[in-house]
């Protein structure tokens, strides 16, 4: 699984990346931990980041990218991740876009937790006072001040990318005005049914081959059975059957594809509104 979730600060992104961590197995990548971990270790990243970070403003798009590039290069991240506080700009979804085609991997969803603004600085003050109880150290731009300056950025340069996914039709929104158990358990469905919709479309693949190859490989596997270089000639029509029907089974895929996201996104959003009526 490769998810994206998406929104403001304090919308309850960290606590749903971790949960999906433990579910699924796979990491969660949040640029605003990395960054933190930069700064703190003095790295060349880390001074460049640490006075605009302090701002509330976004630190370049290239050093975010070459971030993120690097590290999901790492074995750990080989079988998913969940990308938190990352893209955050129109180019940094773009140049996520090209890391991912380079390395013909799929982006499963992007989520959005979608919550009034009005409730985002109660949230990050009661993070800051939770923080403080357990003996953390509080982050420097966990303060009234600095979370405005966070939010503006977020609306001028981030919200543009739920357009980008909703184009993309990658897009789910959930409510995250509800309880985390509520948030943790729409994330499930929608995810379960992106999963289905997934296991179907490679099942559909998967019948749609052999019929398509019968015609090519009947001969061929007789030929196979008579001398070696009837085998190998059999092998050849077998690889010619293959790319003959690539093109149909991918066209299949295709459609598949769109149906799956797209009816989880709809019955996602069924959901969402249902919860907003009540
Ligand atoms: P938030 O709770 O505000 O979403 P994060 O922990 O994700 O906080 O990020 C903290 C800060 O790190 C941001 O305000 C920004 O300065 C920097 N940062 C994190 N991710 C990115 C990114 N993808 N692009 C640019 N800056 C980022």
């Amino acid at each position: 699984m490769r998810i994206i979730l998406l929104g403001p600060p304090g919308s309850g992104k960290g606590t749903q990346a971790q949960r999906l961590v433990q579910r699924y197995g796979i990491v969660q990548l949040s640029t605003g931990e990395m960054l933190r971990a930069a700064v703190a270790a003095g790295t060349p990243v880390g001074l460049r980041a640490k006075d605009i970070m302090a701002g509330g403003g976004l630190v370049p798009d290239e050093v975010v990218v070459g971030v993120i590039a690097d590290r999901i290069e790492l074995p750990d991240a080989k079988k998913g991740f969940i990308l938190d506080g990352f893209p955050r700009t129109v180019p940094q979804a773009e140049a996520l876009d090209n890391l991912l085609k380079h390395k013909h991997l799929k982006l499963d969803a992007v989520i959005e937790l979608r919550v009034n603004e009005s409730a985002l600085l109660q949230r990050v003050e009661t993070r800051v006072a939770e923080m403080r109880s357990r003996g953390e150290e509080v982050r420097v731009d966990d303060t009234p001040e600095v979370l405005t300056k966070r939010l503006a950025a977020y609306r001028s340069l981030t919200e543009p990318l739920i357009h980008y996914y909703s184009e993309r039709r990658k897009l789910l929104t959930v409510d995250g005005m509800m309880t985390i158990e509520q948030v943790t358990r729409e994330i499930a469905r929608i995810l379960a049914a992106i999963e289905a919709a997934d296991a179907k479309a490679a099942e559909k693949r998967a019948s749609a081959r052999p019929a398509a190859k019968g015609t090519v490989r009947k001969p061929a596997r007789k030929a196979a059975k008579s001398s070696p270089v009837g085998r190998a000639s059999a092998k050849k029509a077998s690889k010619a059957a293959r790319k003959a029907t690539k093109r149909p089974s991918k066209g299949a895929k295709k459609t598949v594809k769109k149906g799956g996201p797209k009816a989880a996104r709809k019955s996602a959003k069924r959901v969402t509104k249902r919860r907003r009526k009540a």
